[in-house]
Order: C-alpha cells, then sequence, then structure tokens
C-alpha cells in the first residue's frame, strides 16, 4: 500500500458505485442533532478535488466531490445549523457551524455553466452504491495546502496507480462543458 493517502474513501481502493442506486441520506460529523441532506439521485462526475475550497476530512490531501441535480436535494433534519460558508464564492457551502463539515454546495447564478446542480460529498452518506470517483481535479493546488512540490509526482503517481487520471483543472468532458456553455452564451456557437 501506497503512504500516500489521497483520501479515505480511494485508499484501499476506488468503489465503483451501483447502476441501480437512486441516492440516500448525508450526515454531518456531530454526535446529536446532526445536519441531514436526502438526496434522491445517483450522484454524476465523482472525482477527488485538490483545491482549498471544498471541505476534505483531516489528514486527507483531496476532498472527494460529485453533483447531483438540485432539485434532487433537499435539507431534511437540523437546517438551523447550516451557514454558507464564503457568500462571495461562485459555489455557495453550505456548512455545519458545530462540526464544519461542508453539507452541499450551490450555484445561484443562473448564467454559471453549472447552475442547476449542486455539489456533494457522498462519503458523509452510509449508503453503499454511489458512483465512484472518476478522475482527480486541481491536483497541483495541493501545493496551496501545503504539500512540498517535490512530492507531486509521487501523488500524481499514486493517483494514476488508482485509475484517477490526475488533472490541473477539471476533466476535459466538464471543461469542454464549461467552453461551450461561454461559446452559446456569446453566440459564437448555436445555443
Ligand atoms: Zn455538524
Ligand atoms: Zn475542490
Amino acid at each position: 500500500m501506497s503512504d500516500i493517502k489521497i483520501h479515505p474513501s480511494v485508499d484501499n481502493g476506488v468503489p465503483k458505485g451501483r447502476d441501480d442506486f437512486g441516492g440516500g441520506k448525508l450526515y454531518c460529523h456531530c454526535s446529536d442533532n446532526k445536519v441531514e441532506v436526502t438526496v434522491n439521485a445517483q450522484c454524476a462526475h465523482n472525482h477527488v478535488c485538490g483545491c482549498t475550497k471544498c471541505w476534505k476530512p483531516e489528514g486527507a490531501l483531496f476532498s472527494m466531490v460529485a453533483v447531483v441535480p438540485r432539485d434532487s436535494l433537499s435539507v431534511t433534519a437540523n437546517e438551523d445549523k447550516l451557514s454558507v460558508v464564503d457568500s462571495s464564492a461562485a459555489i455557495q457551502r453550505h456548512a455545519c457551524r458545530e462540526c464544519g463539515v461542508h453539507m452541499f454546495g450551490r450555484i445561484e447564478d443562473t448564467n454559471h455553466p453549472f447552475h442547476g446542480l449542486d455539489f456533494i460529498h457522498t462519503e458523509l452518506s452510509r449508503e453503499d452504491g454511489w458512483a465512484g470517483p472518476e478522475f482527480a481535479a486541481f491536483v497541483s493546488s495541493i501545493i496551496e495546502s501545503g504539500t512540498p512540490p517535490e512530492n507531486m509526482g509521487r501523488v500524481r503517481s499514486r493517483l494514476e496507480e488508482l485509475g484517477l487520471t490526475p488533472y490541473d483543472c477539471l476533466s476535459p468532458p466538464l471543461m469542454d462543458a464549461i467552453a461551450t456553455h461561454v461559446a452559446k452564451s456569446k453566440g459564437v456557437l448555436p445555443s
């Protein structure tokens, strides 16, 4: 086993998920009065992310984050414990004020390429079956959280070994989706 700890959900092998899975509940880390979020959909584009904004568990180099349709997600218990981490950010990350866990991220700007999708961390669910991560995004950004740059070769090798192709932005399909959205909104491509 590698001594490089990417994320607890992938360090012992990347979960694959189930095609017939229809969602589940996410819980924050409080011992009581947990914030509960209910998602009635399988997630998509699950990936590990090296950015400094996504919530990640203690000791992990990466977060693990996926998207679900916004209308499939609702807060079903202890919503009063949630507050937005940074209201100026494009993704409004709703976190538990007590334990600090980010329960979901939502984009309110209707012109944003990913408007209509909420960001979730499937590790907060007790259910198996969520689609597993497919790639690694913003890999170079882990240096901003303190990873020495000379370790990056080993980190990228470990990601390749796990089947999580490392990218220093998002994956090509997601970058293409963003560029297509921009091109359509400018009239360069037909909408
Ligand atoms: Zn909490
Ligand atoms: Zn991130």
